[in-house]
């Protein structure tokens, strides 16, 4: 055992959580002059489900996008999995690599297959061969539910349908981190349940998990915390019960009456 693996062990037995997976400090964000997120900190553990909550505008695309750094933060640090976000474009790609996302517009390349759109990102950025990316790509077309759908294209499928596509897509990639970003706003109602059943089963399966959602039943049911935003800051941050039952703040309380 070398030492860090001895020291982790030591903190475990001692009763000391594991070093988080995602570790925001002190987070800002300006878009010109317009300062979107004012000191957002925050820890994620290895397998923690968090679902983020807010009114529209409160930054929480945003946030999460400077986790994959689809978005430059200005101050502050941002650690993902080991990696600082920093300016250095070799970050990047293994960021992009360790952490999957999945958007409310589905995001798909229309004149590609269903299959192809999943085997399009392991083809090329993790160099697999064809046949290989293939295999994993029918095996989770299978897991979103929709091994019948691998040869047709993305608008002849229905928006949950494009949705699965999305995730088994991102969760090609094999990430460690798959973030959510209102996943079923662009859904007709009949269709958010079966996102929203393929979201609980990757919960299940261990996967760090950020989820952007006005979903309160699937934020109940698999939050393990929830972080509620207004105007680029984390006013409140709970586990779900607490959340709900007894919200601190007068924002948090406005907002959660006008949606629930
Ligand atoms: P939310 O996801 O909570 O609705 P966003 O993170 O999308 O909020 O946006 C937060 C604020 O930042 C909004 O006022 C939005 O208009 C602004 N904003 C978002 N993206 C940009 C951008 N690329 N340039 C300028 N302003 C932006
Ligand atoms: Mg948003």
């Amino acid at each position: 055992m070398n030492p860090s693996t001895a020291a982790q062990a030591a903190g475990a037995r001692a009763g000391k959580t594991e070093e988080p997976i995602i570790l925001c400090q002190d987070v800002h964000k300006w878009f010109g002059s317009f300062h979107v997120l004012k000191g957002v900190s925050t820890t994620v553990a290895r397998g923690e489900k968090v679902v983020i909550c807010g009114p529209s505008g409160s930054g929480k695309s945003t946030f999460i996008r400077t986790l994959n750094r689809l978005e430059e933060h200005q101050r502050g640090r941002i650690v993902v999995d080991g990696i600082e976000l920093t300016g250095d474009l070799k970050n990047v790609e293994a960021i992009r690599r360790d952490v999957g996302m999945v958007f409310q517009e589905f995001n798909l390349f229309p004149h590609l297959t269903v299959l192809q759109n999943v085997t399009l990102g392991p083809a090329w950025v993790k160099r697999q061969r064809r046949e290989e990316a293939e295999v994993l790509g029918r095996e989770l077309l299978e897991r979103v539910g929709i091994p019948e759908q691998a040869h047709k294209y993305p608008g002849q499928l229905s928006g949950g349908q494009q949705q699965r596509v999305a995730i088994a897509r991102a969760l090609a990639m094999q990430p460690r981190i798959m973030l959510f970003d209102e996943p079923t706003s662009a859904l007709d109602p009949e269709m958010i349940k079966e996102v929203l059943d393929v979201m609980r089963e990757l919960a299940h399966t261990g996967m760090t998990m950020l989820v952007v959602t006005h979903e309160m039943g699937f934020a109940r049911e698999v939050a393990d915390r929830i972080l509620f935003f207004d105007q680029g800051e984390i006013v409140e941050e709970n586990e779900p019960e607490a959340f709900f039952e007894g919200p601190r703040h007068e924002r948090t309380k406005l907002f959660l009456s006008q949606i629930l």
